[in-house]
């Protein structure tokens, strides 16, 4: 079992998190900013919708660990199986909650599943 201090811990830790990358999504799914230099608007265009889809990406990638995060969250609040190996229902160690505290796995299974 981890210590109620400790989740406490990595709790504030999740919820830090949560705030960046609501922030950070937030950011990246700004409409691009047309309207500076129109020396080559064409080309200028072209860059846009590319940085445009980089960043769809990229905010696709941090809704995903976003999800990640709220389910470790409500797993916290609702004293479920938080820290419990989703794999092998193993108890995973607190230094790699510690590191990654919103990780369903534990060290070994991450090792052996290729993501
Ligand atoms: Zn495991």
């Amino acid at each position: 079992m981890i210590p109620q201090e400790k989740l406490n811990q990595l709790k504030q830790k999740l919820e830090g998190e949560k705030e960046t990358i609501e922030q950070e999504i937030k950011e990246l799914e700004k409409a691009p900013d047309f309207g500076d230099s129109a020396a080559d608007p064409e080309a200028e265009e072209v860059d846009e919708a590319e940085e445009w889809s980089t960043n769809n990406a990229l905010s696709q990638n941090l809704k995903v660990r976003l999800l990640e995060i709220n389910s470790a969250l409500s797993k916290i609040i609702n004293g479920g199986e938080y820290g419990i190996c989703e794999k092998c229902g193993k108890e995973m160690e607190i230094g790699l909650l510690e590191i990654d505290p919103e990780s369903r796995l534990c060290k070994e299974c991450k090792l052996n599943t290729k993501l």
